[in-house]
């Protein structure tokens, strides 16, 4: 990797990961940030935290869309908090997903399924139950490029996706060049809904070409601006104008005397919480139903993170929800249909907020 400027903790980048470009344009600043996944314990930590650069650049080299300030994996990962099986949803998408790779390539017990940024294990175990061998490597190699769908990225207005973890935002354009350059060939691509949806994309060393549907993809993407950086461009001003839009929903509310509370305290929360200044003045808690983080305050922000059972304390209870994690939202307004029953209503920020009754 070069580098033009360094600090402690942090590297700046100064030239594109896929092609090796120099002339990257900044597309959105995010930041400063803190690390989205570092928690604070108590109000004495407050004081000494740490901000980066938090900075989407895009490569016309190869329409990359990629963040160059990369922070040191010992400081990023030191408390990871983030724990994949807690979610229902996330259990049926990789027992589904761990069926469909075992099918399509004929599994058997000889076999060996090697998951890279495995977390605790949970999608291996789907393999393990069915016979197959697996092998997980965690941490750390989650710095790894996250091929997370562009497209979705876009359209959604998913900003809170991005954060310092997530060094590279691939287009289907940008991951095919990535492919190229490694002797690869994309033979299929499967669109998944978890994570706010995401492009699944099967390579092989053995083919000599892409599959027509992942060229189809490549048209689509250089239609619609995405290998010429206006897409993107479009994109910042989105992200800008939901800023706006957010803040003004919730300060209205809070003008009205409404009591609202935030429902998550997921990395891409703190995000989109630093980057729209919403603190414990807008949002006095969160909850959350990992054990882990109950107790803790959002980095940056400061707000409080409490067990769930404290939206139903009847001395406090909130007229308004606001579903940080708003991709398991239909799983949370199910589960708080007794907030619903009162007249309690959610907010879903992305990709417009959105006020359900
Ligand atoms: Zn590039």
């Amino acid at each position: 990797m070069s580098s033009d400027s360094e600090r402690p903790g942090i590297v700046h980048r100064s030239d594109c990961r896929v092609c090796g470009r120099t002339e990257l344009e900044r597309i959105l600043s995010l930041g400063p940030s803190p690390l989205a996944n570092a928690f604070l314990e108590s109000a004495g930590d407050f004081a000494g935290e740490a901000f980066f650069p938090l900075d989407l650049y895009f490569c016309s080299g190869c329409s990359l869309l990629q963040l160059l300030d990369v922070v040191n994996p010992e400081v990023m990962f030191r408390r990871y908090l983030y724990v994949t099986g807690t979610s229902t949803t996330v259990a049926e998408h990789n027992q589904r997903y761990a069926d469909t790779l075992c099918d399509l390539l004929d599994l058997a017990a000889t076999d060996l399924v090697v998951d890279i940024a495995s977390n605790n294990g949970s999608f291996l175990q789907c393999f393990r139950a069915r016979g197959v061998r697996t092998l997980g490597i965690e941490p750390a190699v989650n710095l790894a490029a996250r091929a997370s769908a562009a497209r979705d990225l876009l359209d959604r207005v998913e900003y809170d996706t991005i954060y310092h973890e997530h060094l590279s935002y691939f287009s289907v354009t940008s991951l095919l060049r990535l492919c190229e350059r490694a002797g690869l060939a994309a033979v299929r691509v499967d669109r998944v809904h978890v994570h706010g949806g995401s492009l699944r994309m099967y390579l092989s060393r053995s083919a000599v070409s892409h599959a027509p549907e992942v060229r189809d993809l490549e048209s689509e993407e250089r239609d619609a601006g995405v290998a010429a950086g206006e897409r993107y461009r479009q994109f910042a001003r989105d992200v800008e104008r939901h800023r706006t839009d957010l803040r003004a929903l919730l300060s209205q509310l809070s003008g009205n005397g409404s009591r609202v509370v935030g429902y998550g305290a997921p990395a891409k929360g703190n995000t989109l919480l630093n980057y729209c200044g919403i603190d414990s003045t807008l949002l006095p808690y969160t909850v959350d139903k990992n054990p882990l983080k109950v107790g803790l305050f959002t980095p940056g922000t400061h707000i409080p993170v409490r067990d769930v059972s404290a939206l139903s304390d009847q001395n406090l209870l909130p007229e308004y929800v606001l579903i940080l994690a708003w991709n398991f939202a239909e799983e949370i307004m199910a589960q708080q249909a007794a907030h619903r029953a009162r007249g309690g209503k959610f907010i879903i920020p992305i990709p417009e907020p959105q006020v359900v009754r």
